[in-house]
């Protein structure tokens, strides 16, 4: 079997022989980070590959980030080193959700997460990041808004925007689902002074709690600017681990130890290795689709 050092050899040679550019998310390993030429969320993958000039794009991360990459750059290659990493909230609600939930609603306009799949993007009216959920609602015209597919993030846009009327699907990311309140009780007791970040994603419970809410590279800014010496941090466990290394002269702290997405950690060095070495897995979406799911896209970046 390759050692560790050998395979991550191997993948540097490959990404340059192929001159490949390699977008990793940050929940996935650290060993598959440290091999990438940029960590970021999911949408900055998309469009850091968007303005790149490699015609080939490897991304580490579940399949609806590889899709949106190929959204944003049809004519590229686009690559997943493991298309079983799926995310089970983007698999929460379909476009025949998203039809229903328009026939219901009429006056509604839908308002879809990121993490969703291409299918769902292409029949909602605008797209949104954690980061911009709150902008996009606010500038949205109409009165009524159908928020697809994470009714907690919905739910804290929705408290925000009271002058709207807000439609939740009821989907969730079952990792930030997972943790509870007396999780975070529990944390806090054990360290009074920490400070403490958390991602939207997690229930309304969990969220008021937090000195911080946002994004995942909101969180990682914060830990990083913050006069504070100790950090709860309320998302996934590879946050973490990443600041830990990066702020040795900060206490970082996990709330609970099953801050994990299973998915995530499909993407090893070993899958990214034979991504790279067999040019597989390639992402593909149908003309209309892509077309579709690139408006919503673009009256997010836009508005
Ligand atoms: S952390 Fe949650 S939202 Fe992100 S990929 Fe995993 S299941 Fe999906």
């Amino acid at each position: 079997m390759e050692s560790f050092d050998g395979l991550r050899e191997k993948v540097l040679e490959l990404k340059r022989e192929k001159n490949a550019l390699v977008l990793a998310h940050y929940y996935v390993p650290l060993e598959v980070q440290d091999v990438a030429d940029a960590v970021c969320d999911s949408f900055a993958m998309a469009q850091k590959a968007a303005k790149a000039e490699n015609g080939l794009i490897v991304i580490c991360g579940v399949r609806f980030m590889g899709e949106s990459a190929k959204i944003l750059s049809p004519d590229k290659t686009v690559l997943l080193p493991s298309p079983d990493a799926g995310c089970p909230m983007a698999d929460m609600v379909t476009p025949e959700d998203v039809l229903r939930l328009r026939a219901e609603h009429p006056k509604a306009k839908v308002m879809c997460y990121v993490n969703s799949s291409a299918a769902v993007k292409a029949v909602s009216d605008v797209c949104c990041t954690s980061s911009s959920a709150l902008r996009i609602a606010k500038g949205l015209e109409c009165d009524e808004i159908i928020f697809v597919p994470d009714k907690h993030l919905g739910s804290y846009v929705a408290e925000r925007v009271p002058e709207k009327k807000f439609w939740l699907h009821d989907g969730f990311c079952p990792t930030h689902h997972r943790i509870t309140e007396a999780d975070v009780l529990r944390a806090k007791g054990a360290h009074p002074d920490a400070v403490f970040a958390v991602h939207p994603e997690c229930g309304e419970d969990v969220v008021k709690h937090g000195d911080l809410v946002g994004s995942t590279a909101e969180i990682l800014d914060f830990a990083r600017r913050t006069p504070a010496g100790e950090i709860l941090i309320g998302t996934e466990s590879e946050i973490v681990e990443r600041l830990r290394r990066e702020l040795p002269e900060k206490r970082i702290y996990g709330v609970g130890s099953s801050f994990v997405c299973p998915n995530m950690k499909k993407v090893t060095l070993q899958a990214l290795y034979e991504c790279l070495r067999d040019e597989k897995y390639k992402v593909e979406l149908p003309e209309d689709e892509l077309r579709a799911a690139r408006e919503s896209l673009d009256k997010m970046v836009n508005s």
